[in-house]
């Protein structure tokens, strides 16, 4: 299986983590292999006519890393930047996530190389629908279920959802989550992935006896999960003293007023220029006298060069992806607690797998339920890294991987090997 070279390739960050933990476990040979890389990679070309009347090609894929716990569950991704190895890395990273969180799924991922911002919502529906049709074949809510990622949306799904079911000559809502609430979505899922990262934070902080109150908080990307932890941890009285966007970061070292920084995003499209705070560089931003960091923007955010500089007690991933394994090193030297992405941002793709079983059981529950639920889930999966951490003395990101790892290798071990 050929591999990629580049250490900035996440393909390549995502099998360092698994060697690791596969390491820490003690893992045989044969099984690494077997569990290691994807089983199924599928590439896809999407001929597309634009609004001009031309045709244009784009190439989509879509990736399923592990199935021995359940049907592969991830999102897909529209973006200029979409690889296959980055699609990938995804996929292996929903593996151990939905493993951590204990949910009945493997681990896939979607992509098409595109650039959704400059296109009309006519070409995007055209080329949903296309991906949609050349990966139907192995897509289906027993098989590979799809969802958001960065640039899609309810409204893509409800696409994917129709192209689905209109092939199949009936409506099959469980095909896809993420959905608006008319065609089967579920209740709090928007905000699933920003309050799982609350609840995780809030487990440690309780663990670690950090009080909340108080707590000085930076967020790096402002976007759909940032700006609900923020929010959550605000409510909490923490003080978010800065965050972030593509566009700029912003600082006040008494708090951010973070209910009118939100509205400020809305009408703006950025925190660029918002009241009561004054610009500051990305460097700087990282850098800060700060409890608790929540990057919640890319990958490879945390590196080698700025780890040093990090003063944070507490990180906690909300993005895929964003600390290098060099800078783990550093961190974890430095004693700060890293609260690891197949943790900390598991709350998306848990909320997503409610949504599938309410569309199986075609019965709604209500958003207390929603986010009761999501609370125990995130609580007790915190509580089971912290034990692996103290059994095996590995920080966070290696005891959530063994934990992972181990029980997708305890199906596999039960399913035997086929034929
Ligand atoms: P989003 O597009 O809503 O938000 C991303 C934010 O990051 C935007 O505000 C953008 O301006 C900002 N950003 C981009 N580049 C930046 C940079 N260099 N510095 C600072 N800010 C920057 O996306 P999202 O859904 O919130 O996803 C953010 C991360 O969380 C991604 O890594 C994604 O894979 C991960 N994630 C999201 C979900 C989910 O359900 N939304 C679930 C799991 C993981």
């Amino acid at each position: 299986m050929p591999v990629a070279t580049s250490k900035k390739n996440p393909y390549v960050n995502a099998l360092e983590n698994f060697d690791i933990a596969a390491e820490a476990l003690g893992l045989e040979d044969d099984l690494r292999g077997m569990i290691k890389y994807p089983e199924r990679i599928l590439t896809v070309g999407l001929p597309v006519r634009m609004d001009d009347g031309h045709i244009r090609h784009f190439e989509g894929f879509r990736v399923q890393h592990n199935t021995a716990r359940g049907p592969a569950k991830g999102g897909i991704r529209f973006h200029p930047d979409v690889t296959v190895e980055e699609v990938k890395a995804l996929a292996t990273w929903m593996t151990w996530k939905c493993a951590v969180v204990n949910i009945p799924f493997g681990g896939g991922k979607g992509g098409v190389t595109c650039n959704p911002k400059q296109m009309s919502q006519t070409e995007i529906e055209h080329l949903t629908r296309r991906y949609t049709s050349a990966i139907l074949p192995i897509i289906g809510p027993a098989q590979d279920i799809p969802a958001p990622d960065v640039y899609t949306n309810p409204q893509i799904m409800a696409w994917i959802m129709d192209t689905y079911s209109m092939t199949k000559g009936f409506p099959v809502p469980g095909v896809v989550t993420g959905k608006p609430i008319s065609l089967g979505g579920s209740l709090g899922r928007n905000e699933a992935t920003g309050r799982g990262v609350f609840f995780t934070i809030e487990s440690a902080c309780e663990h670690l006896r950090i009080p909340l109150k108080g707590a000085k908080v930076v967020v790096q990307g402002f976007g759909n999960a940032g700006s609900v932890a923020a929010h959550l941890l605000d409510g909490a009285q923490a003080v978010v003293i800065a965050v972030s966007d593509s566009r700029a970061c912003v600082h006040n070292r008494d708090g951010l007023d973070i209910s009118e920084l939100m509205l400020h995003k809305d009408k703006t499209g950025s925190v660029a220029g918002f009241a009561a705070s004054e610009p500051i560089t990305p460097e700087e931003l990282l850098s800060l006298d700060c409890d608790i960091l929540v990057p919640a923007a890319l990958e490879n955010q945390i590196t080698a060069k700025n780890a040093p500089k990090i003063q944070a007690k507490l990180i906690a991933e909300a993005a895929n992806g964003p600390t290098l394994p060099e800078a783990d090193t550093i961190l974890f030297e430095k004693k700060a607690i890293v609260l690891p992405d197949i943790l900390a941002n598991a709350g998306g793709v848990t909320v997503s797998y409610f949504e599938w079983a309410q569309d199986i059981q075609g019965y709604f529950w209500t958003l207390n339920d929603v986010n009761q639920r999501l609370d125990r889930v995130m609580v007790q999966s915190y509580q089971d890294v912290h034990k692996v951490a103290q059994e095996h003395k590995v920080h966070n990101r290696t005891a959530a991987y063994v934990l992972a790892i181990q029980r997708v290798v305890d199906a596999v071990r039960l399913r035997g090997y086929y034929p």
